[in-house]
């Protein structure tokens, strides 16, 4: 059974709420780029794939850059003397600024303001802010929470720990007939945050539920790593591994009801480009194709010109883009089951075209075979016969050895997995043969044209 179709079995309503369900699982878990937070996280995405978690000491030099010591937070107020919490972090953790060096200090709020962040603009909102590689400390809160600040003194606290230890990231293989890799990179260091983040993390795991046990052609590769210094940080120490990757996908900011964005590769025309592309064209809402642009998410790294590698990046609404991103409000209200049930049939049947993209030759080239003989070409039929009619003659006419059954689907207009049947059923009746040699992707022949992705349908 082809990916697509052992997705499309399985009860949508229910995927669509265990994806949910399973981010918000994750949703309370205080993440950073190290720490406890993703390390529990990483456990939690081990119980439903096998995944390796990896440990790379804090100093480690990794390309240009080192990787930080490890943070760890266990608490953080901001209180009156004597009274209660005014800002807490046992109520969001998006109230602490990620990463904050630990402080307990005594003072008066004009001391305090130049470490308080907040939004003007959407006043009940918290904004998440981090300070990564510059040692700071602050607290983010709600513009209404910054306003009812009296003048007074406050006793400040953030017991956080920034010390000698390790960046960790999880690792998921699951192995095909080739040696040829798919890799599937996502970030897992945001706290409390739900699109940008957590619905990711679902539609990789769920993904690789339904390609593990598979017999599969590419040997695929999941990464759940911070963002930035993770996939930085696996590249310098996978220069090697990096080689045999054929096709990726970055997957981020899933489960918002926006339409789908496929940013394309540094390469522009890379198989997986194409495949995105051709199965957004196809797909029954609107959807836009972007370049490739050098900053967005770990795409920037797998696509940097030393690696140059064909990974694209999935998404629903774009980053920056919505006004919810990096706030609060990216909350589990804000992902919907159905969004993410589409997503993850948007990416399996991005797969399913990799892995069944091919190139057959004719062994009738002159002329139209006989289908009708064959019982090929069934008489009368409404308008689904037309097509698959219409689907055999396609690649019996262009299955000339040179194009692949992706180039086919995009010159015909037609849905790939009806090409894909039609070749199937032609290589079946002894009508075409498998060209041995690169997958699809590699020839330098590309039709011409392009399929455009539709307004909406
Ligand atoms: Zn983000």
């Amino acid at each position: 059974m082809h990916l697509l179709e052992k997705l499309e079995a399985m009860n949508r309503v229910q995927t669509g709420e265990d994806l949910h369900r399973f981010a918000a699982r994750l949703y309370p878990i205080c993440r950073s780029i190290t720490g406890e937070g993703i390390r529990k996280t990483l456990g939690m995405i081990q119980e439903q794939i096998p995944l390796q978690l990896v440990e790379v000491a804090s100093g480690t030099p990794v390309f240009d850059w080192v990787v930080p010591k490890e943070w760890n937070i266990r608490d953080a107020y901001i209180k009156v003397p004597g009274g209660d919490r005014v800002v807490d972090f046992q109520r969001s953790n998006l109230h602490v600024l990620n990463y904050s060096s630990p402080i307990r200090a005594t003072m008066p709020l004009s001391a305090l303001r130049p470490h308080l962040f907040s939004l003007p603009e959407k006043p009940e909102w918290i904004p998440y802010r981090t300070s990564y590689y510059k040692e700071n400390w602050g607290f983010c809160l709600s513009h209404n929470q910054m306003q009812a600040l009296e003048d007074r003194e406050y006793e400040v606290c953030i017991d956080s720990s920034l010390e000698e230890g390790h960046l960790t990231y999880g690792e998921c293989i699951l192995p095909g007939r080739s040696a040829e890799e798919v890799l599937i990179s996502c970030h897992a260091c945001h706290p409390s945050l739900a699109n940008d983040n957590l619905s990711g993390l679902a539609v990789a795991t769920f993904l690789a539920r339904l390609l593990s046990g598979d017999d599969l052609q590419y040997t695929y590769r999941f990464l759940f790593i911070p963002g930035t210094i993770g996939a930085i940080a696996w590249l310098a120490r996978n220069q090697e591994t990096a080689d045999a990757i054929r096709h990726g996908l970055v997957l981020t900011c899933l489960g918002d009801p926006g339409g789908f964005h496929y940013k394309k590769s540094r390469r522009g025309d890379a198989e997986i480009d194409r495949a995105a592309a051709h199965v957004l064209a196809h797909h029954a809402e609107a959807a836009e194709i972007l370049d490739f642009s050098p900053y967005g998410y770990d795409e920037r790294q797998y696509c940097s010109p030393g690696f140059n590698l064909p990974v694209g990046c999935l998404m629903r609404s774009v980053w920056g883009t919505f006004p919810e991103y990096h706030t609060s409000a990216d909350n589990l209200e804000f992902i919907r089951p159905a969004a993410l049930a589409e997503s993850l049939r948007i990416c399996t049947a991005i797969l399913d075209v990799l892995e069944t993209n091919q190139t057959y030759r004719s062994l009738n080239p002159y002329c139209e075979p006989q289908l009708g003989k064959r019982n090929l070409y069934p008489a009368g039929g409404g308008e689904a016969i037309q097509r698959e009619i219409s689907a055999r003659l396609w690649v019996m006419n262009l299955c000339d050895g040179e194009h692949s059954l992706l180039d086919i689907a995009q010159r015909s207009g037609l849905p790939f997995s009806m090409i894909r049947d039609a070749a199937e059923l032609l290589h079946a009746s002894g009508l075409l043969e498998a060209v041995p040699g690169p997958r699809g992707g590699e020839s330098d022949h590309h039709e011409e044209f392009r399929e455009d992705v539709h307004p909406g349908r």
